[in-house]
């Protein structure tokens, strides 16, 4: 699944430098299932950088207090779970809402030309 996923984004003309998964249940109590930042420090430890600034983008709220923990912007996607996970937490304050993934990166590229 990941060399497929890196072949179609090879192919689009994205470079991904690193894949982090949890590979762990709900009673393994480990440090990189969401909400726990985890995964985000696996990753900051692999890159050699600090994720501090990066966006976190994901459909759960998991996904976003796992961000906010370490310190990355949240935004939300109303794809998969996304429209539920809004419907359901009636205050994502400071949490930028996306229709879908393009949409975040088109506002991504704003932000960079300005
Ligand atoms: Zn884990």
């Amino acid at each position: 699944m990941h060399q497929k996923m890196l072949t179609l984004a090879s192919e689009a003309g994205a470079k991904i430098d690193y894949i982090a998964y949890c590979p762990h249940g709900p009673d393994d109590s480990c440090e990189c299932r969401k909400p726990l930042p985890g995964l985000i420090h696996q990753i900051e430890k692999a890159l050699n950088m600090s994720a501090k600034g990066c966006y976190m983008v994901g459909d759960s709220l998991r996904d976003l207090q796992a961000g906010q923990a370490a310190g990355l912007i949240p935004a939300l996607v109303l794809t998969g779970k996304g429209t539920r996970t809004l419907d359901k937490e009636n205050g994502l304050a400071g949490v930028g809402v996306f229709d879908d993934l393009d949409s975040f990166v088109d506002y991504l590229l704003l932000q960079m030309h300005e």
